[in-house]
């Protein structure tokens, strides 16, 4: 038969399991993962010491054991806001505990009264879960992904609802309840779902650890090391995305190949890392012309660029390749960064034309500014 001192023990179960995995993102470095594992460990301090509370001392069964526990909750909420970079008030989060803990010896010692410190334990938790849902709820980035951010905060709710039918429940029958450990099928429920709010939160937060990763690796396929462009495989996947819309839509698309002229020469008379300054400098100018979130500009090759340019025919592309031109040729003494000219051949997307044959036809018009005498744009005929 499943006794309250069980469950108590399963609870301490999971806050070890909790911990592990949590130790298992030890090394991402990610700012929480250290708060998160020292919750679970406090959790789990405090579940043995609830669960042997009739073998121990009262001041390790009543205020050790629920100072630990409200100190698990507090560390998660401050993993939460370290993870997201959040401000963590510690001095205010220690000084909740402390009062909890005071509270708690004021109504064991002065006025002994279960009802009293379960109350207070479960307003200070939930507190905590309201504090977590507040911290996620407002740091999803606009393109994460839903479901982590939705889980962490049913689970804050999940946690606060139970929190509140637990004190509504013991106030309610407050002549009965005496005891954590006292056989009662209420007080097996709550301890039941108590067992799961630490492995909860920590499971949201292990879900949230997840998604920071996959952005970061993500980002880190989808952009160039050296320039921060997009690389050659993130442009290829939009191009092909854009082909479709511009086919759709019966609107025609640009594309625009850009090959910095000369550019070993470049190396040769300033060294490799000034070279790669102005490869940084252009992508930087670069900027200045595309349309944020419309074009796509990427480093398609050593001192090769890309830039796609949805809805744009042949003039406008044109104008756009020449404003950059020009753009790149100047020098900026304010950051030293040395001007240098490019060739750019452009395409403009014919009817059911493969990326393929317009990135042939895009390179053929670079190859004839190439030929001209470099430093010129040249737009492939339609
Ligand atoms: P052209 O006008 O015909 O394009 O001449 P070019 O010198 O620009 O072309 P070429 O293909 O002969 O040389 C390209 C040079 O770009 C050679 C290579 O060392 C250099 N390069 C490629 N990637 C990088 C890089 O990341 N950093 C630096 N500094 N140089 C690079
Ligand atoms: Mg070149
Ligand atoms: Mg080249």
């Amino acid at each position: 038969m499943l006794t309250n001192v069980h469950v108590l023990l399963i609870g301490a179960l999971l806050c070890l399991l909790m911990m592990l995995v949590m130790l298992s993102m030890w090394r991402s470095r990610i700012p929480g993962v250290k708060e998160w594992t020292g919750g679970n460990l406090l959790g789990l301090a405090g579940f043995v010491l609830y669960a042997f509370g009739r073998e121990l001392p009262p001041l390790i069964a009543y205020e050790v054991a629920n100072a630990l526990y409200a100190a698990a909750g507090a560390a998660v909420l401050v993993g939460f806001r370290r993870f997201f970079g959040r401000p963590a008030h510690v001095p205010w989060v220690v000084a909740s505990v402390a009062v909890v803990t005071v509270a708690v010896a004021i109504f064991h010692y002065q006025y002994d009264s279960f009802v009293a410190r379960t109350s207070i334990i479960a307003l200070h938790q939930s507190v905590m879960a309201l504090l977590i849902g507040l911290t996620v709820r407002r740091s999803r980035g606009a393109r994460r992904s839903v479901y982590p951010y939705l889980f962490t905060k049913c689970m804050a709710a999940l946690v606060i609802s139970g929190h509140m039918v637990r004190i509504a429940v013991h106030v309610t029958n407050s002549g009965e309840m005496t005891s954590l450990l006292q056989p009662s099928p209420w007080n097996l429920v709550f301890l039941s779902l108590g067992a799961l709010v630490l492995p909860a939160l920590s499971f949201g937060a292990v879900l949230l650890v997840h998604d920071t990763m996959l952005a970061k690796l993500e980002d880190l396929a989808n952009h160039d090391f050296l320039t921060g462009a997009l690389t050659r495989r993130a442009f290829f996947e939009l191009a092909d995305r854009e082909i479709l819309r511009s086919r759709r839509s019966g609107r025609s698309m640009a594309l625009l190949l850009i090959d910095v002229d000369h550019f070993k020469q470049i190396n040769d008379a300033l060294g490799h890392a000034e070279g790669d300054q102005v490869l940084v400098d252009l992508v930087l100018r670069a900027e200045s012309v595309v349309r944020s979130g419309i074009d796509h500009f990427a480093r398609v090759g050593g001192e090769e660029f890309a830039l796609l340019l949805p809805e744009t025919g042949g003039d406008g592309a044109v104008g756009v390749a020449e404003r950059l031109r020009l753009l790149l040729q100047k020098s900026d003494p304010d950051s030293h960064s040395a001007g240098c000219s490019v060739s750019i051949g452009i395409a403009v997307s014919r009817k059911d034309e493969p990326l393929r044959d317009m990135m042939r036809r895009a390179d053929l018009a670079l190859y004839q500014a190439k030929q001209q005498g470099r430093n010129r744009v040249v737009l492939q005929a339609a």
